[in-house]
């Protein structure tokens, strides 16, 4: 694994690699994993590990059906389309298993590098990213250097304006993926009496110029009932269900169900401060 702009989570000043730890100039060290990432949670937060090692493979098991390949397809044209540089640094903050990162990443022939808090999404990101720089970090304190990015990516992740401000050059690019108002409606709608649609978040950031929008909507046909539970165990809901919504949901073979969202782009504003 190469290292390459990530910053010491305690000192904040540049990490090198040396065999397998990474090191600041204040001597602060951190251990590369086999697994190909290096652990920059710091200590007091290694409890707080995210995503579980079942969550993630009902995702990652979700993904490799394709369901999702619409909206990978439509994301990669869109950053791809908008964004043409050489040598470009792309930044995924909350990279999960690196199922978006590796197309747009291949589509821009750039250097990446992922961070997300959950160790078991890193092993996963590991293996589709080969060789990219990978981190365990916190979204609201990211392990990288300021000003260093051209391209960060914000895919279904916590938001933290200030992080990506700091992070990306004063003419990069920011681009998010949210759910749009019909997104699972289905879904909700077989597991709660009066489901409601999303309030998709104001597309304005301050900070931020927003460049361009665009919707992606299509009905997934979901038919087996393991697609089904894995699609449920990647959103919320899933927590919030009692068990006997959840056994009800385990007995339904196939469901139609909308996907829909909304891909943003934007350029940091200029003048912005961070
Ligand atoms: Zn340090």
């Amino acid at each position: 694994m190469d290292i390459y702009c990530l910053a010491c989570p305690i000192c904040n000043k540049p990490l090198d690699k040396f065999s397998n730890v990474c090191m600041c100039e204040a001597g602060h060290s951190f251990d590369i994993s086999k697994h190909g990432y290096v652990n920059l949670l710091p200590p007091m937060k290694k409890s707080s590990h995210g995503d579980n090692k079942e969550m993630i493979r009902a995702r990652r098991d979700f993904l490799d059906t394709g369901h999702y390949q619409k909206l990978r397809a439509a994301l990669t044209q869109s950053v791809s389309s908008d964004c043409k540089r050489s040598h470009a640094l792309l930044l995924d903050a909350g990279c999960g298993e690196g199922y978006y990162t590796k197309a747009v990443s291949d589509a821009l022939c750039c250097k990446v590098v992922g961070v997300d808090i959950s160790k078991y999404a890193l092993i996963g990101a590991s293996k589709r990213l080969n060789g990219a720089c990978l981190a365990a970090g916190s979204i609201y304190h990211l392990p990288v250097l300021a000003k260093k990015f051209d391209i960060a990516l914000n895919i279904f992740a916590p938001f933290d304006k200030a992080q990506y401000l700091r992070a990306l050059k004063d003419d990069g690019r920011l681009c998010m993926v949210i759910p749009g108002e019909d997104h699972l409606f289905e879904l909700k709608a077989t597991l709660y009496k009066n489901p409601y649609k999303n309030k998709p978040a104001p597309f304005e950031i301050e900070g931020f110029k927003l460049l361009s929008k665009e919707r992606v909507t299509y009905e997934m046909d979901i038919n087996s009932n393991q697609d089904l539970m894995n699609l449920f165990k990647m959103t919320p809901y899933y927590y919030r269900t009692d068990p006997e919504k959840k056994n009800m949901l385990s007995q339904i073979p196939s469901l139609k169900i909308t996907a829909d969202f909304i891909i943003l782009q934007y350029t940091v504003a200029q003048n912005s401060q961070t």
